[in-house]
């Protein structure tokens, strides 16, 4: 027994030792020395199931989802790019040229190119066409990644728009932040829907802090401190999306705390991403730090992400949508699916339990952008206690009038949390009405109301309730 999981799980230094660089061609990986001490607890049934996961990947587009005709309709494409048969939108974007000097032109001039570039680039994503040769001069995505950092002097990723200089970090906007940006942790994420864990895991990295302050954060630890986790820099962020890549997860999925307001970050490592960048052994090492599941084995493996010899990976937004529509005309180009939240109800819930203004008009807004422009995506909403008349209902009614064939998430693991949790030394009186799961009654209804609506939920809510409950059970 002790023998398999040393064979397992040998030092990562020894794959480090070399001084070349990682490549693509990396045969392994394995976790490093210290993690052995958090694994001896564990059982051998424990590294013979992760063994098998890792064979069964591969065999994603053959999953039992892909059959609902709604899921496969509107993910299509997404699924084609995480199997690699298709080259993912920052490929695209790479290979095509931008007419103006980037440094030297104004940030009016710069949307406008981006609006001129547009069309071709969705041309070309829309035959799934292979990008040309890298520009000599500057491509598309490096026009994303410009005006990630303009925007960034004069803060309006999200919707708060603090118009505060982040470059300098004089003044504080909503978020906390400044230039930098955390990774509390990154891992092959098992708990996502099927659509986007598959066999082998989404490949998920949670920033620190949020731009909104749900009472009830699920993964508040992280999104209440924005001092949580690792500093990464463009570069690790870069590596981390690399390794989880090449370890075989279906997509990158980027999410917090919320990951609007890491837009600059992110969009920057992206950028990297389609330059043909590989991470050194130096660069390996830092974004291991925040890897939560380095103590299992997962085999690097240059053909789970690349495509006609690059690499690719199908970028996931993964956010609470309260987002300017600047920040999502510069993701279009980048994100190939996005699984946007959709909490609050059109009156004042969201500034009750979140302390956020204008919510509903701007949640709204963003899904219509990204659904008149045909995107890939589905929607998640969470049933909440006591929350069916003013949230459930009037979110449900309103995708089903104005985009009733998206697939919806209708989520039953409200728990309470921070400040609605009465055993957490932050809890608030005011919130005693969250402190309570919803009751299967609540969850039924909300289900016997989205198939009234007719809309498409069951299947990707279904495969992952908590409760267990069917309409008609
Ligand atoms: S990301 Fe949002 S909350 Fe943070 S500074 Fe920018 S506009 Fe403000």
């Amino acid at each position: 027994m002790a023998g398999i999981k040393t064979s397992l799980l040998s030092p990562l230094k020894q794959i480090f030792e070399s001084a070349e660089p990682l490549s693509a061609q990396q045969t392994s990986y394995r976790g490093e020395a210290a993690a052995l001490d958090a694994a001896q607890g564990a059982g051998v049934h424990f590294f013979t199931d992760l063994r098998r996961r890792r064979r069964a990947i591969g065999a994603f587009e053959r999953l039992w989802i892909w059959k609902d005709t709604a899921v496969a309709g509107r993910l299509g494409r997404y699924l084609e790019v995480a199997e690699n048969r298709a080259p993912a939108k920052f490929l695209i974007a790479a290979g095509i040229p931008v007419g103006l000097p980037l440094d030297e032109a104004g940030e009016d001039a710069l949307w406008a190119e981006l609006d001129r570039l547009t069309p071709e680039f969705l041309a070309r994503h829309a035959k799934g066409e292979a990008p040309g040769p890298r520009p000599e001069g500057p491509s598309l995505l490096d026009l994303c990644r410009e005006l990630g950092q303009r925007m960034l002097a004069h803060c309006n990723f999200c919707a708060w728009d603090c118009r505060i200089d982040r470059t300098i970090g004089a003044k504080f906007g909503t978020c906390k932040l400044v230039r930098g940006s955390r990774v509390s942790t990154y891992f092959h994420h098992l708990g996502e829907e099927l659509i986007f864990r598959g066999l082998a895991g989404s490949g998920t990295i949670f920033f620190t802090s949020c731009n909104m302050r749900c009472a009830f954060c699920q993964n508040g630890d992280i999104s209440t401190d924005k001092d949580n986790g690792q500093a990464v820099s463009a570069r690790t962020l870069a590596a981390m999306a690399w390794i989880l890549r090449m370890e075989g997860c279906h997509n990158i999925n980027w999410v917090g705390g919320d990951p609007t307001i890491h837009l600059h970050t992110i969009v920057d490592a992206i950028g990297l991403l389609g330059q043909g960048f590989q991470p050194t052994r130096e660069v390996a090492v830092r974004a291991l730090d925040a890897k939560a599941d380095r103590v299992f084995s997962f085999e690097l493996d240059s053909g789970a992400g690349t495509w006609e010899g690059a690499f690719n990976v199908p970028m996931l937004w993964n956010s609470n949508f309260f987002m300017t529509g600047e920040a999502t005309r510069l993701l279009r180009l980048l994100m190939d699916v996005w699984l946007p939240d959709f909490k609050f109800g059109p009156g004042r819930c969201a500034i009750t339990l979140a302390r956020t203004p204008r919510y509903w008009e701007t949640v709204t807004a963003n899904l219509a952008l990204i659904h008149g422009w045909g995107e890939p995506f589905t929607i998640r909403h969470l049933v909440m206690p006591g929350h069916l008349e003013c949230c459930t209902y009037p979110i449900l009614d309103w995708i089903a009038e104005i985009m009733p064939d998206v697939p919806v998430n209708i989520m039953d693991q409200y728990r309470p949390e921070i400040y609605t949790d009465p055993g957490s030394p932050k809890y608030m009186e005011r919130y005693a009405p969250m402190a309570r799961r919803p009751t299967p009654g609540e969850v039924r209804a909300a289900y016997h109301y989205a198939r009234g609506l007719g809309l498409e939920f069951e299947a990707v809510t279904h495969e992952k309730n908590t409760m267990g409950l069917r309409l008609g059970l």
